[in-house]
C-alpha cells in the first residue's frame, strides 16, 4: 500500500524511485558544444557508471594527446553528457520534493565553471521557440510540488505554496521579483535569518513559477550593465516555500534552488579592482558553502552559516534534522577546460568525503557494536547452560 502510494506521488518506474539521501553529491558532464567540436576538442572527461567518472587530465602541455594520466573521481551519480535535465531531477531533486511537505528544509545547488550548464540545468532552455521543451529543475520541482499538494496523503496539510527569488552579488542581496532593490540580511537573537521585505509571491500551479521564474531572471540579466554584474558571477537562488493557512502563515517547509556564481577563480577573467572584489566574494561565499555542507554531512554541532551571505540567508537548510541537500557539479568535457573541470570535482569530492566518511564510521561502530552484542547473547546461552 505504501509503496502504491509512492508510485502515485512519483509517477515514475519502481526502478526509478530513490530514496533520499540527506546529503546528495553527483556530477553532470555536458556535451562538447559546436564551437568546441569546430575547434576539435579532446574530450577528456569519461562517466564509467557506478557513479564513477575519470578525467584525462594531461601530464605535460607539450603533447597533449600522449601524457594524459587518468583520475578517477565517484560520487552518488555521474550523468554523462547524453543524459536529459529530467533524468537528472528524478535522482536529485526530486527525492526531496516529498521532505518540504514533511516539514523539511530542502536545498539544491548547482556548482561548477561559467558555461558548464547550471543555468541549463536549473533553468532548462526558456530561449524563443525551445520554450517548455526542455524543462529544467525549477519547473520539474514546481510541478511536483503541485502534485503532492493535491494527493490525498497531505489532505490534512493546509498549506499555500509561495515563490520567491533573488540573487547575491558581492555579499548583497537583491530582490529578482522587485525591480531588483537591495535588501538587508538580518539575524535576530534566536539566530534566525531574515531577508528584510523578500518579495514572496503566492502561486497556484507551476506555469506560474515558471513565469515568475522567466522575469526574474529577465530582470537579472537586463541590469547587468547597470549593476556591473555578469549573471555567472552571482548567485540565483529561487525558493519554493510551503506555509500553514493560519493566521500566522507560518512556514512549513523551503526548497531552495541555487544556481551558484561561477567557480573559475580571477586569472582569465580580468584583473581590475571590481573584478577582484567579485572573484574574492565569490570563493568565500563558495567555501563557506563547502563547510556548511561537510559539517552538515558531519553531524557537527557548529554550522558556519556566519561566513557568507549566501549560507547565512540559507542557514536553514543546513540547521536541523529535517535538511536535505543535492549538490550537482557541473562539468565541461573540453581538454581546455580541463583545469576548471578538476578543480570543481576536487570540491565536489571534498563534500562527498565528509559524508562518506561518516557513512563508514556509522558502520564501522554498529558492526563491532554487533559483534559486542553476539559475544553477550553467546555468554548468556553458556550461562543458561550451566
Ligand atoms: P552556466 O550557467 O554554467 O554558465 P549554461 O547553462 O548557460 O552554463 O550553459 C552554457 C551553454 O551550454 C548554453 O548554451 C546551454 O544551453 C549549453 N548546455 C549546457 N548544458 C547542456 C547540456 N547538458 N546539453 C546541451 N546543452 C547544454
Ligand atoms: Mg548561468
Amino acid at each position: 500500500q505504501e509503496f502504491r502510494e509512492t508510485l502515485e506521488i512519483n509517477p515514475l518506474s519502481a526502478a526509478d524511485l530513490v530514496e533520499p539521501h540527506r546529503i546528495c553529491v553527483c556530477v553532470r558532464k555536458r556535451p562538447l558544444n559546436k564551437q568546441e567540436i569546430a575547434k576539435k576538442e579532446i574530450d577528456v572527461v569519461s562517466v564509467t557508471g557506478g557513479g564513477e567518472l575519470l578525467v584525462h587530465e594531461p601530464k605535460q602541455k607539450v603533447d597533449l594527446t600522449k601524457y594524459l594520466d587518468n583520475q578517477l573521481f565517484r560520487f552518488d551519480y555521474s550523468f554523462d553528457e547524453t543524459s536529459t535535465n529530467d533524468l537528472v531531477y528524478r535522482f536529485t531533486a526530486k527525492p526531496l520534493v516529498q521532505s518540504i511537505f514533511e516539514g523539511g528544509m530542502a536545498t539544491c545547488f548547482a556548482y561548477g565553471q561559467t558555461g558548464s550548464g547550471k543555468t541549463h540545468t536549473m533553468g532548462g532552455d526558456f530561449h524563443g521557440r525551445q520554450q517548455n521543451t526542455n524543462s529544467g529543475i525549477y519547473a520539474l520541482a514546481a510541478k511536483d510540488v503541485f502534485t503532492h499538494q493535491s494527493h490525498r496523503r497531505y489532505a490534512h496539510l493546509d498549506v499555500s505554496v509561495y515563490v520567491s527569488f533573488f540573487e547575491i552579488y558581492n555579499g548583497k542581496v537583491f530582490d529578482l521579483l522587485n525591480k531588483k532593490s537591495k535588501l538587508r540580511v538580518l539575524e535576530d537573537d534566536r539566530q534566525q535569518v531574515q531577508v528584510v521585505g523578500l518579495k514572496e509571491v503566492c502561486v497556484e500551479n507551476a506555469e506560474d513559477v515558471v513565469r515568475i521564474v522567466q522575469a526574474g531572471s529577465a530582470c537579472r540579466t537586463s541590469s547587468q550593465t547597470l549593476a556591473n554584474a555578469n549573471s555567472s558571477r552571482s548567485h540565483a537562488i529561487l525558493q519554493i516555500v510551503l506555509r500553514c493557512n493560519d493566521r500566522a502563515s507560518t512556514l512549513h517547509g523551503k526548497f531552495s534552488l541555487v544556481d551558484l556564481a561561477g567557480n573559475e577563480r580571477g586569472t582569465n577573467v580580468g584583473n581590475d579592482r571590481n573584478t577582484l572584489v567579485e572573484t574574492c566574494e565569490i570563493n568565500r561565499s563558495l567555501l563557506a558553502l563547502k563547510e556548511c555542507i561537510r559539517s552538515l554531512g558531519m553531524n557537527s554541532e557548529h554550522i558556519p552559516f556566519r561566513m557568507s551571505t549566501l549560507t547565512k540567508v540559507l542557514r536553514d537548510s543546513f540547521i536541523g534534522e529535517n535538511s536535505k541537500t543535492c549538490m550537482i557539479a557541473m562539468v565541461a568535457p573540453g581538454m581546455a577546460s580541463c583545469e576548471y573541470t578538476m578543480n570543481t570535482l576536487r570540491y565536489a569530492d571534498s563534500v562527498y568525503d565528509a559524508v562518506t566518511q561518516v557513512a563508514e564510521l556509522e558502520e564501522k561502530v554498529y558492526g563491532e557494536l554487533k559483534v559486542v552484542f553476539t559475544k553477550l547473547s553467546s555468554f548468556k546461552k553458556f550461562q543458561a547452560i550451566f
